[in-house]
């Protein structure tokens, strides 16, 4: 199959986040089984300085945004997975610090930079050489594209993925005519959402496939408490909804080889390996060596209000008075960097505070850590939960979205239900007294890292998904 992506990020390119993950790892997998896939990205600045053999090509392309004629120039390369990568050259867009906005905010015309490249890439892949048999959307960023394809009646199926529903891409109603489509697509039945415009619920309406990154989310999707408002057009396209677990890079996330460790490691050295881990880890943050005795409990997170840390935070006066050591990485709100660096002060032989984006570190705290943290109050799917199974550091995560659908509560994990600090409190106490059986404790620590979350294992449920919109 010849398979287009569209999507505004790629690691390690341009991204902000997971979306930019699944990108870089699920192209590359479906090439592996011999299809057609390219990814079509705006030629932000940094995509332009980082990805070395990206060069100009002599196609342009050209776009009608609301009466201006704009032409944009389509640069190629091929990633560092080996897929090939179009971006849509247009400076005034998307030559920028940036991919959507500063400290102050988002740019003020992210619609038209977007309605742009949607319509941009729509153009580009009439003229490709074997044309594309299937367009995949990914986020509100690129969701334009399927009702384009339909309004067009262009010759492509479309897929259209949810990273998270959160993030909409809702502008007002006067930027509709960026869209290029007729007055009737800003109805309720197509793009019209509370008086403006959304554009991921003109993709979920009018993709001929929608999917989400875990089955769990999926489902939860359709309900009012997490459909973000858009629960009643997702019902409404039900059974072309499916939910497929995102899968990791199961080679920079290998305890056995990762560069990052102070020792690597594999199910059969789990306790030495982690030993090791811990005490170098122990020593890195200023904590006490003699803290390698009790249970370390590891969190590495965006800190906003999705991820739960209230929970944490007001179980661990608890948690630390079994003497249990607690370490935390992360970087977002400052309401939170203030309240994780006080709890550290308060505790400074039990808790340790890294703020800011620290790529080895995380790795370390994987491989040292013998318990993970993660309360979220919603999760798409989530990644950090796969690689501590991998690394030995036993997940307790609220059982929902991808986080159910990965962790097998008792047997690789924990999980809780109910976002209640109780019930977080309840789950986290269960471990701890489980972490004093090391027989039982290496049984589940080994359980989780023998299990495979490669992209590999994935790749055939979008196959399935493509397979049904060409047949
Ligand atoms: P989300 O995409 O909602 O942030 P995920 O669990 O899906 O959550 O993915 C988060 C990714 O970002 C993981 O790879 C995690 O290790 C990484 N990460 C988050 N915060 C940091 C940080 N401060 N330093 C290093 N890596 C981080």
């Amino acid at each position: 199959m010849n398979i287009l992506f569209a999507a505004s990020e790629l690691t390690p390119y341009a991204k902000t986040g997971g979306l930019g993950d699944v990108l870089a790892a699920l192209p590359a997998a479906l090439r592996a089984r011999g299809h057609s896939v390219s990814v079509a990205l705006p030629l932000y600045r940094r995509l332009r300085e980082s990805l070395a053999n990206l060069r100009r090509t002599p196609l342009t392309v050209a776009v009608e945004l609301a009466g201006r004629p704009l032409t944009a120039r389509v640069w190629q390369g091929v990633s560092r997975d080996g897929v090939t990568v179009f971006a849509i050259e247009r400076d005034e867009f998307f030559d920028r610090a940036n991919l959507y906005g500063a400290a102050d905010g988002d740019y003020f015309d992210n619609a038209a930079r977007f309605m742009f490249y949607c319509r941009a890439v729509t153009e580009l892949a009439l003229t490709l050489e074997p044309r594309p048999e299937i367009l995949h959307a990914n986020d509100w960023q690129a969701a334009l594209i399927p009702p384009l394809v339909r309004a067009g009646r262009l010759p492509f199926k479309t897929a259209l993925t949810i990273h998270n529903l959160a993030y909409q891409g809702i502008f007002p109603a006067a930027e509709f005519p960026l869209t290029g489509l007729a007055g009737f697509y800003l109805k309720p039945h197509a793009l019209e959402y509370h008086g403006r415009m959304n554009l991921l619920k003109g993709g979920i309406l009018f993709a001929d496939a929608v999917t989400t990154v875990s089955p769990g989310y999926a489902r939860e999707i359709l309900t009012e408490q997490h459909g973000c408002g858009l629960h009643g057009p997702l019902a409404a396209r039900r059974e072309v909804l499916t939910g497929i677990l995102n899968g990791i890079d199961a080679d920079r996330w290998n305890p056995a080889t990762d560069p990052w460790l102070a020792a690597n490691y594999d199910a059969r050295r789990v306790s030495a390996g982690k030993r090791k881990n811990k005490a170098a880890l122990l020593n890195e943050l200023g904590l006490p060596p003699a803290l390698a005795k009790q249970p370390l409990l590891g969190l590495i997170s965006r800190l906003t209000e999705q991820k739960g840390l209230e929970l944490v935070l007001d179980a661990a006066p608890e948690l630390l008075k079994r003497g249990a050591g607690l370490v935390l990485l992360g970087s977002g709100d400052a309401r939170y960097e203030e309240a994780w660096r006080d709890l550290a002060r308060q505790h400074p032989r039990q808790v340790a505070v890294s703020i800011g984006f620290n790529e080895p570190l995380a790795h370390r705290i994987e491989a040292g850590a013998d318990l993970f943290l993660m309360p979220s109050r919603f999760e798409p799917c989530g990644l950090n939960q796969f690689y501590s199974m991998r690394y030995g550091a036993v997940p307790v995560v609220h059982n929902v979205g991808g986080l159910g659908d990965s962790v097998a509560n008792g047997r690789d994990g924990f999980t809780f239900s109910g976002y209640h600090t109780a019930s977080f409190l309840a789950a986290t106490v269960s471990a701890l007294e489980l972490f004093n059986n090391a027989r039982r404790w290496k049984e589940m620590q080994t359980a989780g890292m023998t299990r495979d979350f490669s992209w590999e294992q994935r790749v055939p449920q979008y196959e399935n998904i493509y397979q049904g919109l060409t047949k």
